[in-house]
């Protein structure tokens, strides 16, 4: 066991300011990064130190140059480095030239990088491990095999990017007729986005749920599940709402939970890690990814199970057992939820026009907190700039009570209260969603913001 002085992060925003107050909490040091763009930015001011990186590389690249942050950990003398989420944070490149610095990477092994960075690796991985996955080309296709596989499968069909994440390079294909354009498109988005066109087929699910488990692991073979979270409520495949626990039966949510574990134990995962299902309306779950980092909703579990993630990360990095005193997690049954808790990811998009991303200065920021709201903040106050080079992401809001109803109804009290000006933010949407019945009753599949045009009003 290896205590650190001092962790850098390599991130920006919200998350960044995330871990900082994790490790300050727990008696370690702190040492942001910034991109010159970004030196106003909250994050860098919530840090002990702060040090501009990738000088005239770009506001994004300055957050993906290696070199530059690895020199910064090493002269500010930091034991380890913190990726978030985005950016560096799944980069077996980046991990490696850490482990190369005799610095600690506050994640899985770079190995479990590389079996999950790649879906289609991914999918090995959890059939050789006995897990269900959704039927689909057994690696990348050319157009051909894509549609080989459509016809002995049957459409609609999903191509989705090899190295896909965030919802980019996926492509639903309803019919023969409308293949190769979605092919081409697919696979030029996956190489704009991701460096890389390679792109495979899966049989699409009508109207899915999406459920996620949370995974935790420590050095020592210990690997528990935190629980699940459904993260249904998507627009263009990409989280909106999460709520944790989801509102399934006991003995599906326990199912799918232990294969979870299955799949991870096989990969002998370490550190805090999701995996990721689709849940068919016939009972039916599938296997779609591994996220092998910190995510973004990870907030709600925090509050259902009181375990502190970010944390955790930080005490299984410097290798204390999932046992430990610091940790506490001795058995599975250690890990209850209490309660229920939702997140709405409020962003600087307009609702009514397309989820355009707004930028310009923020004039005026009211937050509304209040017993059962937690706050998730970048750059949220008076006099921001909404930077256009960035995650439109402004704030999470998190609502914990004891009933779904109680919690959607502080979420419903936040979001009315909130005031946000100079900018414009899908706040009005978000407070449509947790109102509506369908939501309420828990009952929204992937399909829900599609199918309800008055969410828009
Ligand atoms: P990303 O890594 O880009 O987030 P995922 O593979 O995690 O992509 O999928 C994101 C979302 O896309 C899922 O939550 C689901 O809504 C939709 N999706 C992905 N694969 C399928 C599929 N085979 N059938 C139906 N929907 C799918």
């Amino acid at each position: 066991m290896k205590n650190f002085t001092k962790i850098l992060v390599a991130n920006r925003g919200e998350i960044a300011i995330r871990v900082c107050r994790a490790a300050t909490e727990l008696g370690i040091r702190t040492v942001a990064i910034y991109a010159e763009e970004d030196k106003l930015s909250l994050h860098r001011y919530k840090a002990d130190e702060a040090y501009r990186v990738g000088a005239g590389k770009g506001p994004v690249e300055a957050y993906l140059d290696i070199d530059s942050i690895i020199d910064v950990a090493l002269r500010a003398e930091c034991d380890a480095i913190h990726p978030g989420y985005g950016f560096l944070s799944e980069n077996e490149g980046f991990a490696r030239a850490c482990q190369q610095a005799g610095i600690t990477f506050i994640g899985p092994k770079p190995e479990h990088l590389r079996m999950f960075g790649d879906k289609v690796s991914a999918r090995e991985v959890a059939v050789a491990a006995g897990v269900p996955v959704i039927p689909g080309t057994d690696g990348p296709v050319d157009l051909a095999g894509a549609r080989a596989f459509a016809a002995e499968a049957g459409y609609p069909v999903i191509i989705k990017a090899v190295a896909g994440g965030g919802g980019r390079g996926m492509r639903v294909v309803r019919s023969e007729a409308e293949l190769v354009e979605a092919f081409s498109r697919a696979s030029s988005e996956a190489q704009a986005a991701f460096g890389e066109g390679g792109v495979y087929v899966e049989k699409y699910l009508e109207a899915p749920r999406h459920i996620e488990v949370q995974i935790l692991g420590d050095q020592h073979g210990n690997l528990v599940h935190l629980f699940e979270r459904d993260c249904s409520i998507q627009r263009r495949h990409q989280k909106l709402v999460e709520i944790a626990p989801s509102r399934l039966d006991a003995s599906l949510r326990q199912r799918i939970c232990e294969t979870a574990v299955r799949l991870m134990r096989h990969a002998r995962y370490e550190n805090a890690g999701t995996v990721e299902f689709l849940l068919a309306p016939d009972g039916q779950f599938y296997f779609i990814e591994v996220n092998p980092r910190i995510q973004v909703e990870h907030t709600v579990t925090e509050l259902v199970t009181g375990i502190d993630l970010v944390q955790a990360q930080i005490r299984v990095a410097e290798g204390y057992p999932l046992s430990a005193p610091e940790i506490g997690i001795h058995r599975q049954e250690d890990i209850q939820t209490r309660g229920y808790a939702i997140q709405c990811r409020v962003t600087t998009e307009d609702p009514r026009n397309g989820f355009l991303p707004d930028t310009g200065r923020i004039t005026t920021y009211r937050s509304a907190v209040g017993f059962g709201i937690r706050l998730d903040s970048g750059n949220g106050y008076a006099g921001a700039r909404v930077l256009p080079y960035y995650d439109s992401l402004l704030v999470k809001i998190t609502a914990f009570a004891l009933t779904f109803e109680a919690a959607a109804a502080k979420m419903h009290r936040s979001l009315q209260e909130f005031r946000i000006r100079g900018v414009k933010t899908n706040i009005p949407f978000l407070a449509n969603v947790v109102r509506h019945p369908k939501f309420l009753a828990g009952e929204c599949d992937v399909t829900f913001i599609d199918h309800h045009p008055e969410l828009f009003r």
